[in-house]
């Protein structure tokens, strides 16, 4: 294990007012390793990995919270962990189809930072930081580029428009990381949205929980608690049961015992979670700490990310397997977002197999036995 600071370095504090930017950086600077270097120092780099290094592309920067490599078993270059976060040669692969933005949400943003595809929810990119980078990221066309955090006349157009568009019901607060801003500035944030559109409900969206749970500080929840009097949901990603630890868990109950539901998005990933058992333990580990299994996305056609998806067939085996050994509470729905801006749809076998000569409805129940079912006359 390594130790991550949990008090505040004097010098950090100055460095996060005076940039009014990154807070991991100011404040957990040496908690993440972002060099070859600091990588090597941990493990031993395969080829693959390798060679991404001396290839030195632009797609997404290394790094790693200590914490989320702590997780990691140095010695296996297949870990889970370490395939969701160690870049490798093949996202330089290049794919026929795969695109930067494939899911249009720039032809969808209606601000710079805001996304509004679907009728009654937007998603407002309010920073391009995360204290870690997945390498399955499928914004990468956004992460960790120059946009930085949300600037104020930003978040004051941002809020206007919300408030100009009563058919809003849901705001998402993404990015990048939300929870890479200081506490002051995603105050601000939530406060100028909430002033502009008290009804409103927020969504949170964080991998922190996951990847720099001390990042959920008792400080951070008290501030988020007074906010909580329209619904305020914390959205996270648990993708394998390697990330359900202790502090971990300690940070999502934070959540849920100051009023503010915790709901999973896991994303399906090839090598770290592509297998029913590993699916299995891990929804219900999360029912198990309060957290409800929202999606099991399948993965998007984003460039550099191929060698992480997993072929739709499977998943869908997958679901079909979950589907029989899961609780309802505990079985996320799949689901894919469709290329060009298609939006999200629904993905999973299906029961209703259509209708007979009469007109009733036929079945198939999840063992696979027939069942009728008759409308009303
Ligand atoms: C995923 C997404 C949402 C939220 O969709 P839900 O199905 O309600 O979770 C909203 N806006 C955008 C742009 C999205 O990609
Ligand atoms: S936390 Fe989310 S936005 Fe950040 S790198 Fe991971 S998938 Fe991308």
């Amino acid at each position: 294990m390594f130790l991550v600071p949990l008090f505040f370095p004097m010098d950090a504090v100055r460095l996060d007012q005076r940039f009014d930017t990154w807070y991991i950086i100011g404040m957990y600077m040496h908690a993440t390793i972002s060099t070859r270097e600091e990588l090597e120092h941990h493990l031993v780099l395969t080829e693959d990995e390798r060679r991404w290094f001396e290839a030195n592309g632009d797609s997404l920067p290394l790094l790693i919270s200590t914490y989320y490599l702590s997780l990691m078993n140095p010695g296996d270059p297949d870990d889970p962990i370490r395939r969701q976060v160690v870049p490798s040669i093949r996202e330089m692969d290049r794919i026929g189809l795969e695109q930067m933005d494939p899911l249009a949400e720039i032809s969808h943003s209606v601000l710079p930072r805001l996304i509004h595809r679907y009728r009654n929810r937007v998603a407002f990119l309010v920073t391009d930081r995360c204290a870690t980078y997945c390498r399955h990221c499928f914004r990468r066309r956004f992460t960790a580029t120059e946009c930085s955090h949300v600037s104020e006349s930003e978040l004051d157009a941002v809020a206007a428009y919300v408030h100009d568009h009563a058919e809003v019901r849901e705001m998402l607060l993404t990015g990048g990381d939300p929870l890479t801003l200081s506490d002051e500035r995603l105050m601000q944030v939530i406060t100028t949205i909430r002033n502009a559109r008290p009804d409103l409900v927020l969504r949170l969206c964080s991998r922190m929980p996951a990847t720099f749970p001390q990042r959920i500080t008792d400080d951070l929840i008290a501030r988020l608690k007074p906010h909580t009097c329209s619904a305020l949901y914390l959205m996270t990603q648990f993708n394998h049961p390697k990330e359900i630890t202790r502090q971990s868990v300690q940070a999502v109950a934070r959540f849920i015992d100051a009023g503010i539901p915790v709901m999973n998005q896991t994303v399906l990933l090839r090598g770290v979670n592509d297998d029913a058992s590993v699916l299995e333990h891990l929804m219900n580990l999360l029912v198990a700490n309060r957290v409800k299994p929202y999606y099991l996305f399948q993965g998007d056609l984003v460039s550099g990310t191929a060698h992480l998806r997993v072929p739709l067939e499977k998943g869908l085996e997958l679901e079909s397997v979950l589907r029989s050994r899961l609780s309802g509470l505990a079985m996320p729905q799949y689901a894919i977002d469709l290329p060009e801006g298609g939006g999200k749809v629904p993905l999973g076998r299906s029961y209703l197999e259509g209708k007979d000569e009469s007109g009733t409805w036929m079945f198939r129940t999840v063992s696979g036995e027939p069942r009728n079912y008759p409308d009303p006359d």
